[in-house]
């Protein structure tokens, strides 16, 4: 018997598979569903509340070039063509964070994770803070774990939305402030398992579930490098007064299929 989440997501899957595929995934409201409308049809509808994993199929916009095509002539014609890949959007909810987990480790021609946060909503003492720190660093811990066994590449474009709300942090601040939170995070995990016991004389076990570099004291992104997973911050706005900026995020995109 298969759930009917999981019939409509395979069953939307179906026929194309070969289709290079973004994930999209990160908190609850951060306005993943607002972005999959645009991504999909280049305008913004009313949102839904995203409850199943849905896989869509998008275009880059006319004169965007995929990073794949970097040596094709501009004649070629293949450029006139859009570049289509899947965007797979999965619900934020914390019981349903596990099928965003389950697409993160039995990906099909997956080229990057969009991890979209709500800039209005990550400062100090924020609780949405510390609930999108500790999805981040879930999240990153699978890739980290995920990459030793593979060693394939894997982008992380950390996109940081709402960028019209004068509430909203800068792009840089986004970063720090994760980066703290997710020190937070990480501590309070390894002093978890050492309570529990879990790990007590069994160093691998500890080093296995410890986020980054091995016995630094914060916690920065460009330690995932040494996993080969790339992670990027940068800003825009899906909805929004002075009309949507998600240009750096199509760009994102663009360069990896
Ligand atoms: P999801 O739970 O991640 O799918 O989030 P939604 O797409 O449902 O968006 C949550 C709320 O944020 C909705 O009320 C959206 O209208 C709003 N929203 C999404 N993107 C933006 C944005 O760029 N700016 C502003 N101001 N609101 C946004």
């Amino acid at each position: 018997l298969i759930p009917l989440f999981l019939h409509r997501f395979i069953f939307q899957s179906s026929g194309l598979t070969t289709l290079p595929s973004v994930l999209l995934i990160g908190p609850s409201g951060s306005g993943k569903t607002a972005l999959l409308t645009l991504f999909e049809r280049g305008n913004h509808a009313p949102t839904h509340t995203s409850q199943t994993p849905l896989a869509v199929e998008c275009s880059l916009p006319v004169g965007t070039r995929a990073g794949s095509d970097k040596y094709r002539s501009v004649n070629d014609p293949t450029n006139q063509a859009h570049k289509k890949f899947l965007l797979m959007d999965t619900p934020g909810h914390g019981k349903l964070r596990h099928h965003a987990i389950k697409n993160i480790t039995n990906p099909q021609n997956l080229k990057g994770i969009i991890f979209l946060v709500d800039a209005a909503t990550l400062s100090a003492g924020d609780d949405a803070l510390r609930q999108t720190a500790d999805y981040l660093h879930d999240v990153l811990l699978i890739l980290q774990k995920r990459n030793v066994k593979v060693l394939k590449e894997l982008p992380v474009l950390i996109a940081a939305n709402k960028m019209d709300l004068f509430t909203a942090l800068p792009a840089a601040l986004v970063r720090s402030s994760l980066e703290a939170e997710i020190t937070k995070v990480r501590d309070s995990r390894s002093k978890g398992l050492l309570d529990s016991g879990i790990g007590m004389g069994d160093v691998d076990d500890e080093k296995d579930d410890w986020l980054g570099e091995m016995g630094s004291k914060e916690f920065k992104f460009s330690q995932m490098e040494e996993f080969d997973v790339s992670v990027e911050v940068s800003g825009g706005n899906v909805l929004g007064g002075g009309g949507a900026s998600v240009d750096k995020w199509w760009k994102w995109v663009s360069e990896r299929l």
